[in-house]
């Protein structure tokens, strides 16, 4: 009998490798989005400088092997302090990977911040900068922490330069720190931290201790100790101090070094060991007088920082969604090339239901993101003449709705991806626990994703900020009466139910937000916030299924409000639906070949390589 052969290290199956393509063409979810957020002249233009030009240039940049060996070197290479001389001198050196500094140059190179800065798009700045920032971030290696921060603080300093009858020195001062934040000569380019967490708190900084000290030059002399501070490789910080003449903080900016390299009273006390965002410095540090000036009014640093915040939690936001988008690519591409039972991956119904499911919600989490993103962009730049009929109607009920907006799509994106995310490493079976090539990383994003929930406010900072902001002010009449406008429109006939649903459930938030107590309000914020959510999100998937009237764009919008994919996440308020599970719509086969067209753009009998 002739002996069979076995498998060897080198002889045997080998799994074809999974590649992925450029992440603009590829991710035709986003090519939808920015047909529906950019006007035809922006969105339908050509040619390299057009912005979807732009958008492919770094689709195809972001999966070059160079990047990829950046980011390696970025994670392995991690920042480390070099503490003293050889002679015991202190140094307080703070050494990072070359990688990381080479995706640095990369995002200045390619405007991610500064296209918000620049001359060119008008309100529709933010969609054209946040949507390069989508495709850049899960290449970045989390270089996009401090980028956001940086925007925060570009934003704070452009706030104030507008302000006429700011001091000589400051506008000297200020003008110089806003031209380095917004330069794209990598060369120039700086970075801002951003200091609010103290041992005592972060998400409440009442009890912060570092104090600010006023000289007789009007500067300040900043001491204390921040608790966490990324980004501590950026040439300046935005921060809050206490000073003597004021009950309520302040805010300061000030440079991290002097012009000869010397820190500016600044000393690391260490680096913090972590979870994920391994390339990224994240430090406790301790000023000694470090030289600072005065942000905007004495006392009134906490409005500052909101500035602040309002960006970094919009940044938090796409940030989630792009590392989640990068997850399904990588999942797709490897469900094209896997077999198990001998047949294709990518064709078997039950792997098929669990990725379409995670596409359904992806597609309503995009769009509450690119939402939020546009409104942004007209908050800052005002309203366009011509825009969208599901826009809202002026620049008061813009200001409103963010108001809203902004801390929900903070909050369920990032939770919303923790958990994809860790979906998406199951779909690759062993192989997306590990993290030999940064390609097909998973692991890695997941790692860092987990830092996403907790910095910029935590679900329950988050949820308790959206019930204040409903509770009191304008911002529930602005969101109900834009609503209305969706439930009340002249939509597709088979999305007549899912209104109905939609505006059910939105009456029962609505009674509830209304009558209970600020307490019982607050104990349930958490699942409140989830239902908002599922409602607002719904409202936007019926609004981009009645644009075009696309069969896909009503089949995710379906899945979303009456097969209870929306409502996973919340029970207290409005949840009366039927579990997905007995609701039958079709068969199971028609319902595989939908599902294959919602995952992969194309049918069960298309070739694998489409
Ligand atoms: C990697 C990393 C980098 C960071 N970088 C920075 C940085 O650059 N600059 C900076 O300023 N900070 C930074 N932070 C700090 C971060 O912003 C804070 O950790 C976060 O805001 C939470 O604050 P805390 O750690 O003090 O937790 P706490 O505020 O003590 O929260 C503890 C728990 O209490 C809950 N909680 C708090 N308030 C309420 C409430 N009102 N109702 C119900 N529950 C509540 C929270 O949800 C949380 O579960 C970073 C953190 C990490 C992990």
């Amino acid at each position: 009998m002739s002996r069979l052969t076995p498998n060897s290290a080198t002889e045997g199956f080998f799994q074809e490798q999974p590649r992925l393509g450029n992440q603009y063409d590829e991710d035709l979810y986003l090519q939808r989005l920015i047909q529906a957020y950019l006007p035809v002249e922006l969105s339908q233009a050509s040619g390299a400088s057009s912005p979807v030009g732009l958008f492919r240039d770094i689709g195809a940049k972001t999966i070059e092997p160079e990047v990829f060996r950046w980011i390696d070197d970025a994670e392995k290479n991690k920042p480390y302090v070099e503490e003293l001389s050889t002679f015991g001198k202190p140094k307080g050196v703070l050494h990072t990977a070359a990688g990381w500094k080479e995706l640095g140059k990369m995002a200045a190179r390619e405007g991610i911040i500064q296209t918000a800065y620049e001359d060119k798009y008008g309100p529709y700045k933010r969609i054209v900068q946040f949507t390069k920032y989508y495709i850049y971030c899960p290449s970045s290696a989390i270089y996009t922490c401090p980028l956001a921060m940086t925007d925060a603080a570009a934003r704070v300093l452009e706030l104030q330069l507008s302000n006429a009858s700011l001091s000589t020195t400051k506008r000297s001062v200020f003008q110089d720190a806003y031209n380095n934040l917004t330069t794209r000569d990598p060369a120039k380019s700086w970075t801002s931290g951003q200091w609010m967490t103290e041992r005592a708190g972060g998400s409440d900084v009442r009890n912060s201790e570092t104090t600010a000290f006023q000289q007789s030059d009007g500067t300040y002399l900043i001491s204390g100790h921040k608790w966490f501070s990324s980004a501590t490789d950026s040439q300046m910080s935005i921060l809050l101090a206490r000073t003597p003449t004021s009950a309520g903080l302040s805010c300061f900016f000030a440079p991290l070094k002097h012009a000869d390299g010397s820190w500016n009273g600044v000393r690391i006390v260490r680096l913090k060991d972590k979870l994920g965002t391994r390339a990224l410095p994240t430090a406790e540090l301790e000023l000694k007088d470090m030289k600072g000036y005065l942000v905007g009014e004495e006392g009134k640093g906490v409005k500052y920082i909101s500035t602040m915040l309002n960006i970094t939690r919009v940044h938090n936001a796409v940030s989630s969604v792009s590392f989640w988008r990068r997850g399904l690519a990588i999942v797709k591409a490897f469900a094209k090339v896997r077999k198990t039972q001998n047949k294709e991956l990518w064709k078997n119904p039950l792997h098929l239901s669990g990725l379409a499911k995670m596409e359904v919600q992806f597609r309503a989490n995009m769009q509450l993101t690119y939402f939020t993103v546009a409104l942004l962009g007209f908050d800052e730049q005002g309203m366009p003449e011509k825009r969208a009929p599901w826009m809202p109607k002026d620049g008061k009920e813009v200001a409103l709705m963010l108001r809203v907006l902004t801390p929900l799509v903070k909050m369920v994106t990032a939770k919303a991806t923790v958990s994809s995310l860790a979906e998406c490493m199951e779909c690759l079976g062993g192989v997306g626990y590990l993290e030999n090539e940064q390609e097909l990383n998973i692991a890695r994003l997941y790692r860092d994703a987990n830092v996403l929930p907790i910095w910029e406010g935590t679900t329950n900072v988050l949820s308790v900020d959206i019930i204040r902001a409903f509770t009191k002010g304008d911002s529930l009449a602005a969101l109900n009466t834009w609503l209305g406008r969706v439930f009340d429109g002249q939509g597709h006939n088979s999305l007549r139910e899912a209104r109905a649903v939609l505006r059910t459930t939105w009456n029962d938030i609505k009674q509830f937000a209304e009558k209970a107590s600020t307490e019982e309000a607050l104990s349930k914020c958490r699942d409140l916030s989830f239902g908002i959510a599922f409602v607002v999100m719904g409202a936007f998937l019926i609004v981009d299924a009645d644009r075009d009237g696309d069969p896909l764009a009503i089949e995710v919008a379906l899945r979303w409000i009456l097969e209870g994919i929306g409502r996973e996440g919340f029970q207290a308020v409005g949840a009366t639906s039927a579990p997905a599970i007995f609701q039958r719509r079709f068969g199971w086969k028609e319902k595989a070949e939908v599902d294959c067209r919602l995952v992969f753009g194309h049918g069960l009998q298309a070739e694998a390589r489409l």
